[in-house]
């Protein structure tokens, strides 16, 4: 079953008006967005990622890695950002600075506070003067951290969360791999045998006297907006039809069609595009008044159709289009 807000998004890289769909992070947050794919979808689709990630593992769509964010173990936020971090308190707060050790005395302390006297060199320990070339005057960069004021030779690796400004090892931030998505070869023709069902279903419909729309949201009695693959309505005879169109319905989709269409107080007609109903689908089907098409890869639309209730024996059309596609 694809939804209505998903064909659309799928039919925008069909004709070429999206060419992918790419990841989108603010660069405040670091929060990751497809925003193209999000304004298609409706209130009862999954995010645009898990929409998109779904169509993925049904092959319509391809995946090409674009880059890696890294998640907040602490919040969950998205886009952690790389710091250097204070091994003794975890603080960020580290500066790269010049440190002098007066080997004297022992005294460590930045080169600044052993030039703030007017008197040339004064180590702030011992109040000794001293000068650039003395043998005693140990020299060396060190990270000080401007929190609790340990100095070290190389600072932590750390993730800083946006959000609740944590800071975590890298190894405890979780991965997350951002991919840029088209539609594979049989994806296009997916979408072509989709489009291509409610496009005979609309002229089908509008012959017969009907005003036929396909992929429009229609307002139900209770208040309700559907997302519905086709709806056809006849003022004149006071008739409506609602259609949906999957590539083998389960009793679930059967179900959902038939209450969506005691909404609209419409007839409810399913389209299978692979040509065959679980026999949940057919008994429902009978008992509720529903119609049951089969549509074929152009579209043609007939009244015979499968029962079987082992999906196993229909290949998904993705790989039937794969197979037929090896073939020498
Ligand atoms: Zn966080
Ligand atoms: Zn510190
Ligand atoms: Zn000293």
């Amino acid at each position: 079953m694809v939804s209505p807000g998903k064909l659309t998004a799928l039919t925008a890289l069909a004709d070429g008006s999206a060419p992918e769909y790419e990841p989108t992070i603010d660069p405040d947050t670091g929060a990751v967005s497809y925003p193209e794919v999000a304004r298609q979808l409706h209130d009862e689709d999954p995010t645009a990622f898990e929409a998109l990630e779904s169509l993925a593992r049904r092959d319509i769509l391809g995946k090409t890695f674009e880059e890696k964010v890294y998640v907040c173990p602490g919040c969950g936020a998205e886009g952690m950002q790389y710091t250097s971090a204070c091994p003794g308190c975890g603080s960020a707060y580290t500066i790269e600075t010049e440190l002098f050790e007066h080997l004297e005395c022992g005294h460590i302390a930045p080169r600044t506070e052993f030039e703030a006297s007017s008197d040339g060199l004064v180590c702030p320990g011992c109040e000794a003067t001293l000068d650039e070339s003395d043998e005693n005057l140990e020299r060396g960069m060190r990270h000080v951290c401007q929190d609790c004021d340990s100095y070290f030779e190389q600072p932590e690796h750390g993730l800083r969360c946006r959000e609740c400004t944590d800071i975590y090892v890298p190894s405890e931030g979780k991965e997350r791999v951002l991919c840029r998505y088209d539609l594979t070869e049989s994806g296009k023709r997916w979408v072509e045998t989709q489009l291509a069902a409610r496009e005979s279903m609309v002229e089908m419909l509008t012959e017969r006297g009907f005003e036929a729309s396909a992929n429009t949201t229609v307002q139900g009695e209770s208040g309700t907006e559907h997302p519905v693959h086709v709806y056809a309505e006849d003022e004149l005879l006071d008739s409506r039809i609602v259609v949906a169109v999957h590539e083998r319905p389960d009793r679930e989709d059967a179900a959902e069609l038939r209450d969506v269409a005691a909404d609209l107080d419409a007839r409810p007609v399913m389209i299978t595009t692979l040509g065959s109903v679980a026999t949940g689908v057919a008994s429902l089907a009978e008992r509720d008044d529903l119609r049951i098409l089969s549509a074929g890869t152009d579209g043609s639309l007939e009244r015979d159709y499968e029962v079987t209730d082992d999906p196993r024996t229909t290949q998904s059309l993705v790989q039937r289009i794969a197979s037929a596609v090896k073939q020498p």
